[in-house]
């Protein structure tokens, strides 16, 4: 494809690096370049119009181009658009959103920290973790758990707590004290025969294994998505919840819950700890906390760990930890607008019934040659494509076909995730049984199209 000199293809080809993108190929495409938004719809530069089934990236729960978003953030902007909180400032909106979630998210949660990222808030939590290990007292507690195929960001130890090989390749990760354990996914890593609840039995006892093995007094933190999003839309096998955090407990091993995607109704409740009857000690939240309108996260974490960390910062020293937006008071200003429109127009609620649509709407395509597995909890779902049903082998390489599938979407105007060749779906909490409709008779249109194409060899 030629780019047009000067359009604004050939000027981001000329001159950014993108994440998560293949550079060469990149410079052979060219950008599509996003225009504007309307409700669960985005518009190139071109016009073309694309529904957009993933919420941008897992985020926009309110859909796009919403004013009184807009408005929240003018108007803080108007009145102070910025101020910082360290050294003892701080600002209302910032309170306000403190308050706010402490008082509306699991119980046990009661203070919180702010970030501008999901992997600022992970980060955070590392760092949270062992100074509040070392102001106890107990400085050999340092090693985090978490799981292949979780995703919890891309710094150094967020992207350490990552369990992905193209977050650790060429990055030299992950750090040491990071360790990682077997994904809950019951229809690729269960054995043969092996019913859920055995699965889950099977994962928790290799968690406590792996924490003697290390040693529990050198075992900080669990942490885990209680739904995995980002590597493909995993949901834990019953009982694993309750199974590893019964681990936790026996160890003294805190259970961080990373709700960056989770949160804020995506599973049909207010958070997944909700769902899956999680008591974390810290929470992570981002993402749909402004519908990404704004960016902020936020580590919500339990009064044991304030206590120990306020008494240590007379011993150890101040907290010597925070960022220049830490707080931001237009993006609390927003996630507080945010919150409101998601409380006002029930969109928890929706994101339940029209959860149980999609899914109803996809289940039949567990059926489909090409399908292994349809899967997903609340407004959050994914079909894997197979090369067999029967012996469930992937297709080789990993991700080919996936990545046709989202580029024959796009001809579509569809906007999907492929991770692998999982077909995702992550749409906005607004949206109807209509728009559900539309999304699947679309994905039901590049299913053929891919069936095809793959039936000719995959020419
Ligand atoms: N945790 C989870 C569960 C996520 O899904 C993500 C982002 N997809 C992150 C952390 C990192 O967030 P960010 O991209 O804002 O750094």
């Amino acid at each position: 494809m030629t780019l047009l000199p000067n359009s604004a293809q050939a000027r981001d080809v000329a001159y950014l690096l993108h994440p998560a993108t293949n550079a060469r190929k990149h410079e052979r495409t060219g950008p599509i370049v996003m225009a504007r938004g309307e409700g669960i719809h985005v518009y190139d530069d071109a016009g073309n119009r694309y529904v957009e089934a993933m919420a941008g990236l897992w985020s926009v729960a309110v859909g796009f181009g919403e004013p009184r978003l807009v408005d929240a953030a003018a108007r803080q902007m108007g009145r102070l658009p910025y101020y910082h909180s360290f050294s003892g400032k701080s600002s209302e909106p910032t309170i306000d959103l403190a308050e706010r979630l402490v008082k509306m998210s699991p119980v046990g949660l009661d203070r919180v920290f702010f970030t501008n990222s999901g992997s600022e808030a992970n980060d955070t939590v590392v760092k949270l973790v062992w100074f509040y290990n070392n102001a106890i007292g107990r400085p050999e507690k340092k090693k985090f758990i978490a799981r292949q195929n979780g995703y919890h960001g891309i710094t150094i130890a967020s992207g350490s707590l990552t369990g992905l090989p193209t977050n650790h390749r060429g990055f030299d990760l992950p750090l040491p004290q990071m360790k990682h354990v077997s994904c809950p996914h019951h229809y690729r890593y269960a054995h043969e025969g092996e019913g859920e609840e055995a699965f889950a039995d099977r994962l928790a006892a290799e968690l406590e294994a792996r924490i003697l093995e290390e040693g529990p007094e050198t075992v900080a933190a669990f942490i885990g998505e209680p739904l995995i999003g980002a590597g493909g839309v995993l949901p834990p096998p019953a009982t694993y919840w309750e199974k590893v955090q019964a681990v936790c407990r026996r160890h003294d091993v805190l259970v961080v819950a990373d709700e960056v995607i989770n949160g804020f109704g995506r599973l049909g409740t207010m958070f997944a700890c909700d769902h899956y009857g999680i008591r974390p000690d810290v929470l992570v939240v981002s993402k749909q906390l402004t519908s990404s309108y704004m960016p902020i996260a936020a580590v919500l974490f339990s009064d044991a760990i304030y206590q120990g960390v306020a008494d240590g910062s007379d011993r150890l020293g101040t907290f010597g930890h925070g960022f220049t937006a830490s707080g931001h008071p237009v993006a609390a200003a927003v996630a507080m607008e945010n919150l409101d429109i998601i409380e006002e127009r029930g969109l928890v609620a929706n994101a339940a019934a029209m959860g149980e649509h999609l899914r109803a709407r996809l289940a039949p395509f567990a059926d489909h040659p090409l399908v292994g597995e349809v899967r997903g909890a609340g407004l959050i779902a994914a079909v894997e494509l197979v090369a067999d049903r029967a012996t469930k082998a992937k297709f080789d390489p990993v991700g080919a076909v996936g990545a046709w599938f989202y580029a024959r979407a796009h001809d579509h105007g569809l906007i999907i995730r492929a991770v692998g060749d999982s077909i995702c779906f992550c749409p906005p909490l607004i949206v109807t049984a209509a728009d559900i409709d539309d999304i699947v008779d679309r994905f039901a249109a590049v299913l053929e199209e891919t069936a095809a194409w793959v039936a000719a060899g995959r020419p």
